[in-house]
């Protein structure tokens, strides 16, 4: 298909794909001074990026698999990340019941090496096993800000309150929660803002080499409109799709694969009254979380099931909804039913095909490819972790380089995200600050504020002195100065993205409302009129 030549400029980096991958990518190489363009079919983070567990975590389950490399990165990663973004992440403990029947997955290196040394624990997991582990958690990662693991008595403390009795002893270890969406929405803006072209809703519909150049084919998912650029080097973020760019896009017969396996999560009523989270283990070796989510709920996950293709909308089967019930129910004194889900998610991994034997087994660390057999050179990214993508991003660009030589060093460790400019330890102050400056919003709406644009909160709000005039009200503290911010400054074209991807709104507003919000941003955009027309 051929278009009109949008543009004479030849960009440095040409990127498929607006998740946090692409977008983390974006940021690096633009603060370096390459020239970059990005394009998204969807909205920004429209697949896996805002369908995770959004944790920033170290992955306490990846030890079992020896993969210290992985798990010390990602830990070091946690305080680097909760610095420079504290409105978005923060830290949270997760409490780990002990019970005697905790048993490994059958392939771990770790089950084989006890299976082999010490037969008669008939594959369970045994208490000293854990507690190394979280020895070896507290310390590969040199903690400065997140307290390191405790004992709890389960039948003394809130902990032990939601459990069956049979659960007296836990332990109790850090990670860090994150806004996963929004992680990758804050890093499109700062590299937009260190000159990155941010294309949403354009999908990539060919990569051809050509006199040592890519000739990209774009088509505007709205309009219809094809265009094309022109770059020296290729990035292919595609996640799910990354097999799929390779060769019907590119072209390439590279033998690199992608193992896709669905993740999904159910979220219920607030299942129990304090703020920490569960780390479960089933007896089938598999862990699950159930963490207090957005106030009033909990999110329980997440399976791993084998995923045929990324064309297939992930949804969260029956099959994985009654595990995660049945899971979840072993542990809780009051069992969770259907009767309390109030919203499933799912999201497909894209894992690097290490030929492991289980969906569980395969490994969650990140590999990059350069291809630069025929001229231009492509990157093609397998794998990853929320948790590694800065680092991620780093390694790209040390591969980019060799292509770059003058571009410029690392520089994101440190560097706060938009509305990112505050210590971890003044949210309360901020929520508080915003309250006084704007005494018409309550705590849930000043929170809500803080903990989505941190610093740039009342920015959003603009000059105003009473709640009318931020304009029309859509229900849930949504109103028309935020919802114009969120089209103006954070990409968004529809109610979806507002609700899900800009915030968690969806879980709170009414099926009018929404509808009403949906009509309202066509209007803005100009599409109302167009439909009403035809
Ligand atoms: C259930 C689940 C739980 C997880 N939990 C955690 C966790 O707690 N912590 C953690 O660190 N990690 C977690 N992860 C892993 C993490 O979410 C992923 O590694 C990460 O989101 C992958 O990002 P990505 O940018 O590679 O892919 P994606 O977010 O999928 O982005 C790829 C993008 O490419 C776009 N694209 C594809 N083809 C084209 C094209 N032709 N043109 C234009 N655009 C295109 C797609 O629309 C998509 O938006 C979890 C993953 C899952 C599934």
């Amino acid at each position: 298909m051929s278009g009109t030549d949008e543009t004479q400029q030849i960009y440095d980096l040409f990127i498929i794909g607006g998740g946090i991958n692409g977008c983390g990518i974006a940021r690096d190489a633009s603060g370096r001074g390459l020239s970059v363009a990005l394009a998204e079919m969807g909205d920004l983070a429209s697949a896996t990026s805002s369908s995770s567990t959004k944790l920033f975590h170290g992955g306490l389950r990846y030890l079992e698999y020896f993969e210290v490399r992985l798990v010390r990165e990602a830990l070091i990663e946690r305080e680097v990340l909760l610095k420079a973004m504290p409105h978005i992440s923060w830290p949270m403990r997760f409490v780990l019941p002990y019970h005697q029947d905790m048993r490994f997955e059958n392939s771990t290196p770790t089950s084989r090496l006890l299976n082999t040394f010490m037969p008669w624990m008939k594959g369970r997991r045994p208490a000293w096993l854990i507690r190394l582990g979280l020895f070896m958690y507290d310390t590969l990662g040199g903690r400065q800000i997140l307290p390191g693991t405790t004992t709890v008595d389960l039948k003394a403390g809130p902990e032990g309150a939601p459990l069956q009795d049979r659960f007296e002893t836990a332990y109790e270890y850090s990670d860090c929660w994150v806004e996963d969406s929004r992680l990758v929405i804050l890093n499109a803006r700062d590299a937009e803002a260190r000159g990155a072209q941010i294309m949403t809703r354009t999908k990539v519909l060919s990569c051809e080499r050509n006199g040592g150049q890519w000739h990209v084919t774009v088509q505007d998912v709205n309009s219809g409109i094809v265009r094309n650029f022109r770059a020296k080097m290729l990035v292919n973020a595609g996640g799910p799709w990354v097999g799929d760019i390779i060769h019907g896009k590119i072209r390439s017969n590279s033998t690199e694969g992608v193992r896709l396996v669905r993740g999904s999560h159910i979220v219920t009523r607030k299942l129990y009254d304090h703020d920490k989270c569960y780390f479960f283990q089933g007896t089938d070796g598999r862990i699950i979380f159930a963490i207090p989510y957005e106030q009033d709920f909990t999110l329980i996950g997440t399976t791993d099931a084998e995923h045929s293709d990324p064309s297939i909308k992930p949804v969260c089967t029956d099959k994985e909804r009654d595990y995660l019930l049945a899971f979840a129910s072993d542990y809780f004194k009051q069992p969770v039913t259907q009767d309390d889900i109030v919203w499933t998610y799912s999201g497909v991994r894209p894992l690097y095909d290490d030929g492991a034997s289980s969906a569980t087994a395969a490994t969650r660390d990140y590999t990059l490819k350069v291809d630069a057999q025929g001229g231009a050179p492509v990157l093609n990214v397998f794998g990853g972790k929320i948790t590694t993508y800065r680092r991620l991003a780093e390694s790209a660009l040390e591969h980019i380089q060799k292509h770059f030589p003058k571009v410029k060093g690392t520089w994101t460790a440190g560097v706060p995200l938009p509305g990112g400019n505050f210590a971890v330890a003044d949210v309360d102050r901020l929520i508080a600050d915003l309250q006084k400056e704007f005494p018409f919003l309550t705590v849930f709406w000043a929170r809500r504020l803080i903990r989505a644009y941190g610093s740039e909160a009342s920015e959003v709000l603009g000059h105003v002195r009473d709640a009318v005039q931020l304009g029309r009200d859509f229900g849930a503290t949504l109103t028309e100065a935020e919802v114009r911010w969120l089209m103006e400054r954070e990409y968004a074209q529809t109610a979806e993205d507002v609700i899900w991807r800009r915030s968690k709104l969806g879980l709170r507003m009414t099926a009018e409302q929404v509808a009403a919000l949906d009509q309202w941003m066509k209007d803005v955009r100009g599409e109302g009129a167009a439909e009403a027309a035809q």
